[in-house]
């Protein structure tokens, strides 16, 4: 059977990352300066395009490379989903980073499960709840962090990529026209 589209690109992703960042570096600054009225709405459409054929579970990249930051509402979330005092949640799955921030304390994720579910999924930090952050307004604010992101999240790969098809032929036909 064929890989489905998540693993083709996760399997690649390392590549995929490095072959695309030249053109990306190079539309973002665009999009930075420019800050265009419509990336909002093409970055949102490609984002809810992207996840109809992305699967998260055939993925879990995210719980398996990435820590993130928990605070204290998290633990206490936690604490009361495990039935445990937050005390228990921070000696038992929690660690302090060199900014001084709670981060899990083990990688992968100690609450994620082989099948790739979360056990804490109605209860998991806030972090885990936004990344990888690409259905959110005034996205030109996110352009260096989705570009960071492609490097872990193949869903971001392909986000970033319908966003440069979006832009890259009308910033050509401008350029062609001397508009910049
Ligand atoms: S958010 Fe991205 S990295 Fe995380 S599981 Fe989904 S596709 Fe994978
Ligand atoms: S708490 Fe759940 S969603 Fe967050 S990193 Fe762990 S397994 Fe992933």
């Amino acid at each position: 059977m064929a890989d489905s589209k998540t693993k083709e690109i996760l399997d690649n992703l390392e590549q995929l990352a490095k072959d695309a960042a030249p053109s990306t570096k190079v539309l973002f600054k665009k999009l930075k300066k420019k800050r265009p009225k419509t990336l909002d709405y093409i970055a949102q459409e490609a984002h809810e395009e992207v996840f109809e054929e992305i699967d998260c579970l055939e993925c879990a990249n995210c719980c398996k490379t990435l820590g993130p930051r928990i605070t204290d509402v998290d633990i206490a979330r936690l604490a009361k989903h495990l039935r445990i005092k937050p005390g228990k949640v921070i000696q038992h799955y929690m660690t302090m980073d060199e900014d001084g921030d709670y981060v899990f304390n083990a990688m992968p994720c100690p609450f994620l499960m082989p099948d790739n579910y979360c056990s804490v999924y109605d209860a998991r930090p806030k972090a885990c709840r936004e990344y990888p952050h690409t259905d959110q307004k005034r996205f030109y604010q996110i352009l260096d962090l989705s570009q960071k992101n492609v490097e872990t999240c193949p869903a971001v790969y392909e986000i970033v990529e319908r966003i440069k098809e979006a832009f890259d032929g009308a910033y050509q036909k401008k350029e062609q026209r001397n508009e910049y």
